[in-house]
């Protein structure tokens, strides 16, 4: 899989892909993760990428020409299955929807900054809006790396345990059930009995009840769901 991301702020997307899994996932070749700096894309001589907002009112806009510039470069290199823009009232982004986008080949990322993106980008040159949540951040590049986290978690061989993310929250509906690790006791806190058992049958049937607990407590607009 590819993920391109595009931004006018590169430097603030290095740290989320050179660490732990997203770092594995790279060096193993299970994904390549291209960040592309807008600023490259401008023809405007002092290399700026947006501009004041016609009408008047706060804040900046990014401008359309860049943005077109480097989806139409990428797009000349290779198909892409979609171009999402990191916007707040997108999509809001959820367990099925990093399922589903971990099935495809090669997607853009594109990051808003400031008061967002020049509109005619979002009606002519992209294929769908994602949301993180019902709530306003500086830029999309935080909003780009948590995407990119959540699909690039799924695909095969990125996590140690092959099973590992089948077993995570909302993947069968189910929040996941309470861990715990060593000591067994600590300061009297004791680890739930029937994990030290060994039973397996035991184990995995307490791990069930757990998370429908869980679920009927936390989130239960799940069951309605499944
Ligand atoms: N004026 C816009 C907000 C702009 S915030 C509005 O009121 O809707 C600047 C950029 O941050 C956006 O262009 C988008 O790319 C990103 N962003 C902000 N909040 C986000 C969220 N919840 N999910 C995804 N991207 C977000």
């Amino acid at each position: 899989m590819r993920i391109d991301i595009i931004t006018c702020l590169p430097r603030l997307l290095e740290s989320p892909f050179s660490d732990s899994i997203l770092k594995r996932a790279q060096q193993k070749e299970l994904v390549t993760v291209a960040i592309h700096d807008l600023r490259e894309y401008t023809t405007h001589k002092h290399r700026t990428t947006d501009d004041y907002a016609f009408g008047g009112g706060a804040g900046m806009v990014m401008m359309i020409e860049p943005i077109d510039r480097c989806i139409e470069h990428l797009k000349s290199e290779r198909n892409y299955d979609e171009i999402i823009y990191m916007s707040p009232d997108g999509d809001l982004l959820t367990q099925p929807i990093a399922n589903e986008l971990s099935l495809k080949k090669n997607l853009i990322l594109l990051c808003g900054h400031y008061k967002g993106v020049d509109e005619r980008v979002r009606e002519h040159l992209i294929t769908r809006e994602i949301s993180i949540g019902n709530y306003v951040l500086s830029g999309g590049e935080l909003a780009a790396a948590v995407v990119a986290d959540a699909v690039i978690r799924l695909l095969p061989g990125v996590l140690n345990d092959e099973t590992s993310a089948l077993t995570d929250s909302f993947q069968d509906g189910l929040v996941a059930p309470p861990v715990y690790t060593r000591p067994a006791t600590y300061k009297g806190w004791k680890v739930p009995e029937v994990l030290l058992s060994g039973h397996e049958a035991r184990i995995s049937q307490w791990k069930h009840e757990k998370s429908l607990e869980r679920t009927k407590k936390r989130r239960p607009g799940l069951l309605g769901e499944v």
